[in-house]
């Protein structure tokens, strides 16, 4: 067993309670929110969407996916009819856009997807979707200024690009510091062990492209 279960979602770590179910490592926290502090200053509201999520947390989410309980999107943003889908087919289009628990940078504290709650009221159908974050879509603006700045924060896009597995996430960012010695030191191995001992759905057809799936879509980022 890895001595480090916090790199796959598994045991606990020091947190930091940033905003109302949102907690991340503390310097990743305190980072972030002198990044929102900045943000303010320029009058941009920013806040995270989504940060730091278990194992557990992150199953829930591929689980209910895999089961049809929850909407699978193809490459477009469209919904997918689960159902017409066999295991493999299904696999790839859950990867697309939801990391693979034990492989989610989510669970390490140190990556989050911004937005602006500011802009939530007046958009009720907010939808974390590239055209939210696309010219003309309502967070283009926000997205600028955190491409602008993200850096001299400590941040980067690991997901910025489609490198033709995990579709382009222009929302989430990464605390560099963590993340980069977090990414070195998770290995398949112990990921091979984690998702064998879970009762996570899928789980053979998982197992059986387990190496492929490392490699495509947890070790396939965009670098700083
Ligand atoms: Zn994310």
């Amino acid at each position: 067993m890895s001595p480090y279960p916090l790199l796959y979602g598994q045991g606990y770590f020091e947190l930091e309670q940033i905003s109302p179910g949102q907690r991340l490592h503390p310097k990743a926290a305190d980072a972030f929110l002198k990044m929102c502090a900045a943000a303010q200053q320029d009058g941009i509201t920013l806040a995270a969407y989504s940060s730091f999520r278990s194992f557990q947390t992150q199953s829930v989410i591929w689980n209910d996916k895999w089961h049809g309980k929850r909407t699978i999107l193809d490459s477009f943003s469209q919904p997918l009819e689960s159902g017409q889908l066999n295991n493999e087919q299904k696999l790839w289009a859950i990867l697309r856009w939801s990391a693979l628990p034990g492989a989610s940078r989510h669970h390490w504290g140190s990556d989050l997807d911004f937005f602006s709650p500011a802009l939530i009221h007046k958009n009720a159908d907010f939808e974390l979707i590239p055209a939210t974050y696309l010219p003309g879509g309502s967070h283009f603006h926000v997205y600028q200024w955190v491409f602008e700045n993200a850096a001299q924060f400590g941040f980067f896009f690991p997901y910025h690009d489609d490198v033709g597995a995990t579709a382009p996430e222009p929302w989430h960012i990464s605390y560099h510091p963590l993340s980069e010695q977090y990414h070195r030191e998770h290995q398949l191995h112990e990921l091979t062990h984690i998702i064998q001992n879970s009762d996570i759905a899928g789980k053979t057809t998982i197992m059986n492209h387990l190496a492929e799936i490392y490699q495509n879509y947890f070790n396939h980022i965009n670098q700083l």
